[in-house]
């Protein structure tokens, strides 16, 4: 019943440079080598959400997807909004961990995959700390797409089980998550680029994200979002969802968006601090937090961007809160990842900050199976 053809047209622009290109163009990125955003003109009418089954899909008309026969789907969307009580305040947590390939990566790949579907694309390239590979491999592998994924050679083992049980080609390179892009927009210039950081497509689908909070709170948007922070695909996805929201007089303001990084790589962070407009440079050390080890977000001057309008700010969080962290919270039954632990932790510093009245909204992004191990 939601599944149906859309009539709108949106188009691909460059912020930067005001160039625009149509939504049937197979690119990933402007004539001048800058990031792209997306417009679509269509969005779902309150009134219709009662009846329509509970997944992302439910907001078809907000998908970036013509042809319904595009659509690739699990049933992945609508996790459960569970309220919990931390450090004596009632907050909520998103449980994004539930997901088929077991982070909130789906709901990107899901979005991503449909429209190189669309685009008639037959194989794409992209690159992962682990769990954007996962979930790119899974929906390639589901329409038959051929997909190669550059990851790097310490990704936790699961991942890479996860990523070649799904038929996927992996590329293990060795060295930094940046010598992984590297290789991977290398590969890019024969085939199409499937990239979460790159790809508008996906945080059209991460958008997702948002308009679940607003209809899972009762229709109305919390004040603050803790988000764990790396590449930002998840924070700029409730950007431009809560974003939507407030053009379409659902919400009156966007709530305070407040990025977790750990303090082993933290450009964000240490921008933010010096009021500075783009990442900042700075020297990586090894986390745990695997899945936000990025020093160099290709988003990173948007996300910036983000948390400033938002009012909100960043935290960093250390290793041995991650691992206490990661600890305590399967102690209450939630096997999640370090790097979900990582947001918590840094959830826990928010608390200490704020105010008794806020509805506050955090998340756990990926599944603990991923990054089992013995600590
Ligand atoms: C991808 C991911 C993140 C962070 O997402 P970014 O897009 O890099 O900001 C956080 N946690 C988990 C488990 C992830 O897979």
């Amino acid at each position: 019943v939601i599944f149906k053809n859309m009539t709108w047209t949106g188009y691909l622009f460059d912020p930067l440079t005001d160039e625009r290109y149509p939504l049937d163009e197979p690119r990933w990125r402007s004539d001048s080598g800058g990031v792209l955003s997306l417009a679509i003109p269509g969005f779902w009418n309150p009134d219709d959400l009662g009846h329509r089954e509970h997944s992302m899909w439910r907001y078809r008309e907000s998908l970036p997807i013509q042809d319904e026969q595009n659509i690739l789907t699990m049933g992945e969307g609508f996790t459960p909004l569970l309220t919990w009580n931390r450090r004596g305040k009632k907050i909520w947590i998103k449980q994004e961990h539930l997901f088929p390939t077991g982070s909130y990566k789906d709901r990107g790949a899901a979005v991503l995959i449909s429209k190189v579907k669309e685009l008639g694309i037959r194989q794409v390239v992209q690159d992962s700390s682990g769990n954007a590979g996962c979930a790119i491999a899974a929906y390639c592998g589901r329409a038959g797409i051929a997909c190669d994924i550059y990851v790097p050679a310490d990704t936790s083992p699961a991942k890479l089980m996860q990523i070649r049980s799904y038929g996927a080609r992996m590329h293990l390179i060795p060295g930094s998550r940046e010598d992984t892009a590297a290789a991977a927009l290398d590969a890019a210039r024969k085939k199409y680029y499937a990239s979460h950081c790159w790809n508008p497509f996906f945080l059209h689908g991460t958008k997702t994200f948002a308009y679940e909070i607003w209809e899972q709170l009762g229709q109305r948007g919390p004040d603050a979002l803790v988000l764990p922070v790396g590449n930002g695909t998840l924070l700029l996805g409730a950007y431009i969802g809560f974003t939507d929201l407030i053009q379409r007089g659902l919400i009156d303001k966007l709530p305070k968006l407040i990025g977790v990084q750990s303090g082993h790589c933290a450009p964000l962070a240490t921008a933010f601090q010096q009021h500075a407009t783009q990442p900042a440079l700075i020297e990586k050390l090894p986390t745990l937090a695997e899945g936000i080890a990025i020093a160099t977000p290709v988003r990173g001057a948007e996300i910036l961007a983000a948390v400033r309008d938002s009012g909100g700010y960043f935290i960093t969080v250390d290793e041995t809160e991650i691992l206490s962290t990661h600890r305590a919270l399967a102690l209450q039954g939630f096997y999640v990842e370090l790097t979900a632990a990582a947001a918590i932790a840094g959830l826990d510093h928010y608390l200490e900050l704020v105010v008794e009245t806020e509805t506050i909204v955090s998340v756990f992004t990926g599944h603990g199976l991923k990054s089992a191990c013995e600590h």
